[in-house]
């Protein structure tokens, strides 16, 4: 934002400092605040019983099966976050990636288990391929080619079968053209016509999705998601990505990664007055923990930090792995 010249008195009649003498005063003036209704925590579903594996990058984040899961989410529900995000790891994995709209798939079992054990708490599927195929893409693959049409038509035959199963909201996060609509009308014709779609809108090919790609297990055998996923570089092309995904019925809008996007993050905002969503990804968060763990970092400083710069810049809301532990935080400061 701009500073005018009239928008500052001069000193010494102006003092900036004066209103940053104490804690109170600056509670007073602050400008943005994280609340733990702002966040999203995103959990890994894998086939099992009793299972709980750290993911090794991603400290105090695990792969869990459905009745770890079912533990979990009460925890998440009593830390008053109020929602989560599914990602499901199938025992099989094949080429067109069944095991994503199999009615009975990992995380279809894990929204009717949650839904029985931790009503009231908001369930968001993660709608992709990636996890799910042999070739770990995010859609059907023929020769070097990443198929976009055949592809949508899996994923929204996904995005039904979680709504079947009680999902209260679907995000698809492949990036192909036309998935929007596809899911939208897919969920209107099968008398689903209230559960919103938060699009990865703006999803950029980064580097920054390493440790997710451990706890997701779905790096690509082969090539990489350059084809599908945003170029670092662009910001115009995401003012056109977002724009189709509205149009498309998107309901809410999502910029990923978050912190190395914050001006992305701000321009969707400002341009479109959407409700914005960032992903404060695996790779995000894992740095924090690195240098932490190194003592070269305050944890919880630099996590806060992070959070209300992603807030700050124009999020409303926040996929982040860091969510119970600030929202710890958050009630200790209450
Ligand atoms: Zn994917």
């Amino acid at each position: 934002m701009s500073t005018h010249p009239t928008d500052v008195g001069s000193y010494p009649t102006t003092r900036l400092r004066r209103l940053r003498m104490t804690e109170t005063l600056r509670s007073m003036v602050r400008e943005t605040r994280l609340d733990t209704s702002d966040f999203i925590y995103p959990l890994f579903v894998v086939p099992g019983k009793g299972v709980k594996k750290e993911v090794s990058s991603m400290p105090g984040v695990f792969q869990m099966s459905v009745d770890s899961v079912v533990r979990e989410c009460a925890d998440v529900q009593a830390l008053g976050i109020p929602a989560v995000i599914f990602f499901g790891i199938p025992d099989h994995k094949d080429e067109v990636g069944s095991g994503a709209y199999d009615e009975n798939g990992v995380v279809q079992q894990a929204i009717r288990a949650v839904k029985k054990d931790v009503p009231g708490l908001f369930l968001i599927t993660d709608v992709c391929l990636c996890e799910y195929t042999s070739h770990g893409h995010c859609g059907i693959v023929k020769g070097d080619e990443i198929v976009n049409d055949a592809s949508v038509e899996l994923l929204a035959r996904e995005a039904l079968t979680h709504a079947r199963a009680g999902a209260d909201m679907v995000a698809p996060s492949d990036m192909f053209d036309g998935r929007v609509s596809a899911i939208r009308a897919r969920l209107d014709q099968n008398g689903f016509p209230l559960i919103p779609i938060m699009s990865y809108a703006a999803k950029y090919a980064s580097g920054f999705y390493g440790p997710f790609r451990e706890a997701a297990e779905s790096t690509p055998k082969f090539g990489d998601r350059r084809s599908h996923q945003m170029d670092p570089a662009n910001t115009d092309e995401a003012m056109r990505e977002v724009a189709q995904d509205v149009m498309e019925g998107a309901d809410i809008v999502m910029v990923k990664p978050a912190l190395p996007y914050l001006d992305v993050i701000h321009r969707v905002k400002q341009r479109f007055g959407m409700p914005t969503a960032a992903y404060n990804v695996s790779g995000e968060f894992a740095m924090v923990h690195a240098a932490a763990r190194n003592g070269w970092i305050d944890y919880e400083r630099v996590m806060m930090e992070t959070l209300v710069s992603i807030k700050r810049a124009g999020a409303d809301l926040i996929l982040t792995y860091f969510a119970k532990d600030a929202a710890k935080v958050l009630k200790r400061q209450r």
